[in-house]
C-alpha cells in the first residue's frame, strides 16, 4: 500500500522540520525522538531549536505531485512523522512554507496528524475556509485521559477528520465519533511497548461500525511487530475515508 513510507495507511512521509516536545503518555517512547538522537540532533523539548531543511527536501513533494498528476492517481502524504505541525515551538516560517507547498500540490492528500488539536485553528492559513480539499486533519489519542482532543479536532473545519488511536494503551469505551470520518488503531511497538488488549481494539471497531466510520487496524505492535501482524478477527481492516474512495 505504501510507496515511500513504511506506514501502512499512507504513500509518502514529509517532515517540514524535525523536533517536538512530549505532551502526554502516548509520547513516552516517541520513536521520532529516538531517531533524532541517533542522528545527533538535539531538537526535543520546549527550549530546543528545531531542525530545518533546504531546497532539495522541499522539492520532493512537488515531484510526487507531478507523478500523481501524470498517473492520474492521488497519493497520500503523512505530515509529520518527526515533528508536530502545531508544536508551540514550530518554526513559523517553515509552517507557512508548508501551507504554500500544500497549495502547490493539489494531486496529493496531506494527512496532518497532531497531538495538539487545540492549537490547530490559530495556526491555519487565512484562506483555509471550510478546509483545503487536499488536507486531512487528525489527532492521536492513546487513552481516555486525552479523549478531549477528539472534540477539539472536530471543531475545526476539514474535508476529513481522522483519529490515530496509537499507541493504544487503555480502553476507549465512549468515543465521540460524530464528526470523525476515519479511525486508525494500533498497538505500541518497540522493546518497551505497553500492553494492548484485543478487547479494547474490538470495542473501538464496534463503535465505528455502529456509526459507519471507516476503521483501519494498523498493527498489534510489541517487540516483534512483524510477527504480531495486523489481523483482527482473522482478517485485515483497511478501510479508508469515503472521500478517499471517491477522489482516487
Ligand atoms: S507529539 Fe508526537 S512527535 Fe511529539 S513527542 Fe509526542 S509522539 Fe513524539
Amino acid at each position: 500500500m505504501a510507496q515511500h513510507s513504511s506506514i501502512e495507511w499512507t504513500d509518502h512521509t514529509f517532515n517540514p522540520w524535525w523536533g517536538c516536545t512530549k505532551v502526554s503518555d502516548g509520547c513516552k517512547f516517541c520513536y521520532a525522538e529516538a531517531i533524532a538522537n541517533r542522528y545527533g540532533q538535539n531538537v526535543w523539548g520546549p527550549t530546543a531549536e528545531r531542525r530545518t531543511f533546504g531546497e532539495n527536501h522541499w522539492r520532493e513533494p512537488l515531484k510526487w505531485n507531478e507523478l500523481s498528476e501524470r498517473n492520474g492517481e492521488r497519493a497520500r502524504v503523512f505530515c509529520a512523522s518527526m515533528a508536530d505541525v502545531f508544536d508551540e515551538r514550530a518554526p513559523v516560517e517553515e509552517r507557512e512554507r508548508l501551507w504554500e507547498l500544500i497549495r502547490q500540490t493539489p494531486h496529493l492528500d496531506w494527512q496532518i496528524l497532531t497531538k495538539r488539536p487545540h492549537l490547530i485553528a490559530e495556526n491555519l492559513p487565512l484562506d483555509w475556509g471550510d478546509g483545503y480539499e487536499n488536507v486531512w486533519l487528525g489527532t492521536s489519542v492513546e487513552d481516555e485521559r486525552v479523549v478531549e482532543r477528539i472534540v477539539q479536532l472536530g471543531a475545526v473545519p476539514a474535508i476529513v477528520h481522522f483519529l490515530s488511536l496509537e499507541p493504544l494503551i487503555g480502553p476507549l469505551p465512549d468515543l465521540p465519533l460524530e464528526d470523525i470520518e476515519w479511525v486508525i488503531v494500533g498497538g505500541e511497538s518497540g522493546p518497551k511497548s505497553r500492553f494492548v488488549s484485543p478487547l479494547w481494539v474490538e470495542d473501538i471497531r464496534q463503535q465505528c461500525q455502529v456509526l459507519n466510520v471507516p476503521f483501519f487496524f494498523k498493527q498489534w505492535g510489541g517487540a516483534r511487530k512483524k510477527q504480531a501482524g495486523r489481523e483482527l478477527n482473522g482478517r485485515f481492516y483497511n478501510e479508508m475515508p469515503r472521500v478517499a474512495q471517491t477522489i482516487r
